[in-house]
C-alpha cells in the first residue's frame, strides 16, 4: 500500500461545534492538525480529548490578527454561527469574517496552501428562489441585525474568489445550511439545541413567529464528510457548493419531532419572530452530488436521537 505523508492542516474555529468534529476526523486520519481558536463561542472541552494526541496542537489566537504557520491546507471556520452570538458583538463578527479571511488567504498565499471557506446559506438571505442553488445571488438586507454575519460571509466569498482570480490560490467555498449535532452550545440559541434543552428540562419549547418558517437540518457527521470531500476535490473545482440536507421542516414540525424523541411533556409557547428571519431555506445539492459524490445519509430522526443522547448528559451535569 502506498503511504502518503501526513498533511499539515490548520482548522480555524476548531474548538467550536463543527470545527471540533472536523478536528476529530482529521486527527483520526493521521494528519497533523493545528486548531486555532479564540474561544469566543468555542469550548476547550470540545477538543480536550485530542490534546494528548501527538498530531494535534491547540493555539489560542484571534484570526482578525495575522498568523504565521507552515501548513498544506486551511479550513477557515472561525466565526460565531448562532444569531444571538454573532449579534452580540456585530463589529467583531464582520471583522472575523473579513479580516479573518484576509489573514487566512494571506497565509495560504505565502505557504501555497489550499484553503476552504465555511460560508453559509445566509448568503441567500430571505430567498425568493426555492430550493436555493448556487447560481442564486440572494436577497440580503445590508443594514439589518443579521447583516454583520450575512454580509461578512458574502464579503469573505468575494475575497476568496478575488484571491483565486488574482493570485491563483486553490480555493474551496462551502455554503453550509443549518447543521446540528453533539457539542452545539446548550445556550447558543439555535433552534435544535434550544428545543432539545427545553424539552429535556420540561420547559416550553419557544417557537418564534407562527412556526411555519422552514429550515433544512444536516447532521454534523454528514457535513464534515462533505467538507473533507470538498477539500480533496480536483483543483479546478472551487465551488461555491451547497452542503446541507434537503429535508425541509417547519419549526412546528421540528418541535413535534423533538418532543417525540425526548418523550418530554413540554408544551410550546409562541414568541415574536426575530427581525429578518428567513421564511424558508432548503438546499439544492445537485452540484455537491455531482462534483463531490456527496449526499447526507443521516435523517432527522436518527440525528435528533444522537443529539438528544448528548444533551441528556449536558443537562444532567
Ligand atoms: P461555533 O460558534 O460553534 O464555532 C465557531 C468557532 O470559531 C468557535 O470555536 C469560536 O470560538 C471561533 N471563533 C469565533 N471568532 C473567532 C476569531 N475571531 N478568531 C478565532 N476563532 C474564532 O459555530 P459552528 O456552528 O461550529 O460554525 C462553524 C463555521 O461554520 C462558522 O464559520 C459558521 O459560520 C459556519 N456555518 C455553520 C452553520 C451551522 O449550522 N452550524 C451553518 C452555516 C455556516
Ligand atoms: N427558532 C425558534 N425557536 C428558537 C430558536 C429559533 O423558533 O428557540 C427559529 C428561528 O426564528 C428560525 C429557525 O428557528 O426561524 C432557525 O433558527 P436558528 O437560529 O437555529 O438558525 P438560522 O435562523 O440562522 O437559520
Amino acid at each position: 500500500m502506498i503511504q502518503t505523508a501526513p498533511k499539515r492542516i490548520l482548522v480555524t474555529g476548531g474548538a467550536g461545534f463543527v470545527g471540533s468534529h472536523l478536528c476529530d476526523r482529521l486527527v483520526n486520519a493521521g494528519d497533523d492538525v493545528v486548531c486555532v481558536d479564540n474561544f469566543y463561542t468555542g469550548d476547550k472541552r470540545n477538543i480536550a480529548h485530542l490534546l494528548a494526541q501527538h498530531n494535534f496542537e491547540l493555539i489560542r489566537h484571534d484570526v482578525t490578527f495575522p498568523l504565521y504557520l507552515e501548513v498544506d491546507q486551511i479550513y477557515n471556520l472561525a466565526c460565531p454561527a448562532s444569531p444571538i452570538h454573532y449579534q452580540h458583538d456585530p463589529v467583531q463578527t464582520t471583522k472575523t469574517s473579513v479580516h479573518g479571511a484576509i489573514n487566512m488567504l494571506g497565509l495560504a498565499k505565502r505557504t501555497g496552501a489550499r484553503i476552504l471557506q465555511a460560508s453559509t446559506s445566509e448568503v441567500y438571505g430571505d430567498p425568493e428562489v426555492h430550493p436555493q442553488d448556487e447560481s442564486y445571488w440572494g436577497r440580503v438586507n445590508p443594514v439589518g441585525v443579521r447583516s454583520c454575519y450575512d454580509e461578512g460571509k458574502r464579503c469573505a466569498e468575494t475575497l476568496f474568489f478575488d484571491y483565486w482570480r488574482q493570485h491563483r490560490l486553490e480555493i474551496k467555498v462551502a455554503r453550509i445550511f443549518n447543521t446540528y449535532g453533539p457539542r452545539m452550545h446548550p445556550d447558543d440559541g439555535r433552534v435544535v439545541s434550544n428545543f432539545i434543552v427545553q424539552a429535556l428540562r420540561e420547559q416550553p419549547l419557544t417557537i418564534y413567529g407562527d412556526g411555519s418558517q422552514t429550515r433544512s437540518f444536516c447532521y454534523v457527521d454528514d457535513l464534515v464528510e462533505g467538507l473533507i470531500r470538498l477539500m480533496g476535490s480536483e483543483a479546478s473545482f472551487t465551488g461555491p457548493v451547497n452542503l446541507g440536507n434537503p429535508g425541509e421542516f417547519s419549526m412546528l414540525a421540528l418541535a413535534d419531532a423533538v418532543i417525540r424523541e425526548t418523550g418530554s411533556v413540554s408544551a410550546t409557547v409562541f414568541k415574536p419572530l426575530p427581525e429578518d428571519d428567513p421564511l424558508q431555506r432548503k438546499p439544492d445539492i445537485g452540484l455537491a452530488r455531482k462534483a463531490l459524490a456527496w449526499k447526507p445519509k443521516i435523517e432527522l430522526q436518527e440525528g435528533l436521537s444522537r443529539t438528544v443522547e448528548y444533551f441528556r448528559d449536558v443537562v444532567s451535569n
